[in-house]
């Protein structure tokens, strides 16, 4: 109130900011405050229109009829759709690439667009997720325009002990190979019917190029599969081998894809045509860049390889995090206030032995420019009324996972008996959450079983797990922390 200017409150999952688009509806008004709120959530959240359209057209597809009631409806984010839309079919419509310059002339009518756009100018409070707060900081960085209006320089970051995850997730690139041909796809289409046997022989030496590293990182997978002594069918992220052919197999992917790149921008360069887009083209340019950076400071970098189904990916990202994290966070113009119930890791000995596992995992500048608060005990009374449960007697999970499974659902119902539902039953795995919603689902049980929704709005189901007092909610990452249930209907974790 007192600097009249943005403020960004970044959190970490969409439950949370959702928690505090109403906490902040309930605070404004105590502060004598009438600001824009904007809820800026993953693109993956919206509709995009222009890809809605192309998929009610395929004479493939065979929309089903939530998508096209919604459609009719005007409704435009994934919470307005029903549940039971399929998320596949989602990932056909939402927004996935998306580029304020160059991304269709369908703008007028796109909510996110309008939510970006908004973004940039607004002077009230944005609440978004660390990634995203994460992104706009690395464009800010590096000189160019970020995704918020940059006068907003105080930041708070919520649930701050996942700071060093969320920018390591957010600095990870991933490429499999029906991507890359995807992008080479799109961007080939992009330039003039004329122009494009011009670029078809580098097209395909990249396309071969492709095909090469992807069947060398195959051989990787298979062989640390068969040397395996356990059970790998669960496993889905295996080591990259840097002996070998691999490296140079990528330095000449990554060559090939440069060269196409480059003659797909000197063609699209000259392409003239009103409302051309050539965010495909800009996309490639970017892989390009990214391998060379990979290649340049491969030392420096995580690589693995990860394999889900048929589908085989390269995944990076640097070691050191702590730096990134510190130039982003601590370094700019940018006030940063970082919130968390578990930010410290003792309780005993000075303020910066207390929380020195955040200082060296993210280059807190504490006692520098850092300020750290004394910690807030929790006023909850867990000595008496919390009870732990502990069972070492269970099949190992991913050796034995099918019998996993099937002891953990009776050992769960027993526990579930006791407290009489009014739990919440956390996942790591969603197929494992979703399968075991199948079997309870199936039991007659004398309490209601929920599942977490799909990716969008949780808001709906959080609710009729408080008002429903029984209920046992299923649930993943989102859940994990952050969200608030009072009272009995949750007992039981
Ligand atoms: S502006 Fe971009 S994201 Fe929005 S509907 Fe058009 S193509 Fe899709």
């Amino acid at each position: 109130k007192r600097m009249n200017k943005p403020v960004i409150i970044a959190t970490s999952t969409i439950a949370l900011q959702e928690q505090l688009w109403r906490d902040v509806h309930a605070v404004m008004p105590l502060l004598g405050l009438n600001r824009d709120v904007i809820l800026a959530k993953g693109q993956t959240h919206y509709l995009c229109n222009k890809r809605a359209d192309e998929y009610m057209c395929d004479p493939k597809a065979d929309p089903p009829d939530a998508i096209k009631e919604g459609i009719k409806q005007g409704y435009e984010e994934r919470k307005d759709f029903p549940e039971v839309l399929p998320q596949g079919v989602w990932d056909k419509v939402n927004v996935q690439r998306f580029s304020m310059k160059n991304c269709g002339s369908c703008e007028k009518k796109c909510k996110y667009y309008k939510v970006r756009a908004a973004l940039k100018f607004t002077d009230g409070v944005v609440l978004c997720n660390q990634d995203f707060l994460t992104q706009h900081l690395m464009k800010l960085r590096r000189g160019q325009e970020g995704l918020i209006n940059a006068a907003a320089d105080l930041l708070v970051v919520d649930e701050a002990h996942n700071l060093d995850d969320k920018v390591r997730s957010a600095t990870t690139e991933r490429f499999g190979q029906g991507m890359l041909f995807g992008m080479i796809k799109s961007a080939f289409y992009e330039l003039r019917s004329s122009d494009q046997s011009s670029v078809s022989r580098e097209k395909r030496e990249a396309e071969s190029a492709i095909i090469a590293f992807y069947n060398c990182l195959k051989a990787q997978v298979q062989k640390q599969i068969n040397d395996a002594e356990q059970d790998m069918r669960y496993a889905d992220r295996f080591f990259f081998d840097q002996n070998g052919s691999a490296v140079e197999l990528l330095t000449e992917m990554n060559a090939a894809i440069h060269n196409l790149s480059s003659s797909i921008q000197i063609y699209s360069s000259m392409d003239f045509r009103n409302n051309r887009s050539f965010a495909a083209s800009d996309d490639l340019d970017a892989v390009s860049e990214s391998l060379s950076e990979l290649l340049d400071r491969i030392d420096d970098m995580l690589i693995w390889i990860e394999q889900h189904g048929s589908n085989t990916e390269l995944v990076y990202c640097p070691k050191n995090t702590k730096e990134i994290v510190s130039r982003l966070y601590f370094n700019g113009d940018e006030r940063t206030i970082l919130t968390s119930a578990t930010l410290t890791n003792a309780t005993n000995g000075s303020l910066e032995e207390q929380y020195s596992y955040f200082i060296s995992n993210t280059g807190f500048p504490a006692g520098d420019r850092g300020c750290l608060s004394e910690p807030k005990p929790s006023p909850y009374p867990y000595d008496e009324h919390a009870m732990i449960y502990y069972c070492d007697d269970l099949p190992h999970p991913t050796r034995e996972h099918e019998a996993f499974i099937e002891n953990g659902v009776e050992r769960l119902l027993e526990i579930l008996s006791i407290s009489n539902g009014k739990a919440l039953v956390l996942f790591t795995a969603k197929t494992d959450m979703e399968e075991v919603y199948s079997i309870l689902s199936e039991k007659n049980l004398p309490y209601k079983i929920l599942m977490q929704q799909p990716g969008s709005s949780q808001d709906k189901v959080l609710n009729e797990f408080k008002e429903d007092t029984n209920s046992v909610l299923l649930g993943t990452g989102a859940y994990w922390e952050g969200i608030s249930i009072e009272g009995k209907s949750l007992s039981n974790v």
